[in-house]
């Protein structure tokens, strides 16, 4: 999945000043790791030592947090499976002061961004499609093993690829604690493509959502959103360029 690296990557450099945003842009991924390595009351301390007074009380998350996130509801700490989360049901969830509120905001451009990539990646039909070719083989969980494999070193590859291209992202200390993103130097792409991740990232970070509409940023996110099972980098370079926020240079 998209790693904290990428995350960071993907937000606004401007908007990264603000703590509690940062906190809100981690929190998704960094409570999940926090309770399944610490239990629920490991993961309250751990979360009160980066609380700022913008943040909710960790009482917020507590159901959420030990919640499975799954395709079929709203559940966990990405409303529903991280590669399809109900960004919707998130927002609509908010009172009207959260929503201008940083960390609610970063918390929300955690699950836009995780929407968007994996829409356009569309991962899963890949992998569903290498299934789908090997059914008939003995070894087909050998196989698949191997393919989980090369795409959790997609990730480790892109985190490289992120750190040479956007030299102004620094992980925080929370998440080097956390000793989880690795990078590894190497261009060969299974199942990550590095241009719609590139693209994404670029448009997303021009946007800082600190100061903007968010409904109307939500509203644009969603009419990008791949139709009729066209993932191509083409079409997806083609709706960027509508955008109303992305009046940029490339790479801002
Ligand atoms: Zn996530």
């Amino acid at each position: 999945m998209p790693g904290y690296y990428v995350h960071l990557a993907a937000s606004n450099p401007l908007a990264r000043k603000n703590r509690s945003f940062v906190c809100g842009i981690e929190s998704p991924d960094l409570l999940k790791k926090y309770y399944s390595s610490y239990g629920l009351d490991g993961a309250r301390e751990k979360y009160n030592i980066i609380k700022t007074n913008d943040m909710p009380d960790f009482l917020y998350f507590e159901s959420r947090v030990q919640q499975r996130e799954n395709n079929l509801s709203s559940n966990g700490m990405h409303y529903g499976w991280s590669s399809n989360p109900n960004v919707i049901c998130y927002w609509d969830s908010l009172t009207k002061s959260e929503k201008q509120n940083p960390f609610y905001i970063g918390y929300l451009w955690h699950l836009l961004t995780d929407l968007f990539m994996y829409k356009y990646l569309n991962i899963e039909s890949k992998l569903s499609g290498f299934a789908e070719q090997h059914k008939d083989d003995k070894n087909i969980s050998e196989l698949m093993k191997t393919e989980y494999k090369k795409l959790h070193s997609d990730w480790d590859k892109t985190n490289s690829k992120i750190k040479s291209t956007y030299p102004d992202v620094v992980l925080t200390p929370e998440v080097l604690e956390l000793d989880v993103v690795k990078f590894i130097n190497d261009d060969q792409l299974a199942y990550v493509d590095w241009n719609i991740i590139k693209s994404i990232t670029d448009y997303m970070r021009t946007i800082n959502p600190l100061d903007q509409d968010i409904n109307k940023i939500i509203d644009e996110i969603m009419s990008f959103l791949p139709e009729q099972n066209d993932y191509s980098i083409g079409t997806l370079n083609k709706k960027l360029t509508l955008s109303k926020y992305k009046k940029i240079k490339r790479g801002v």
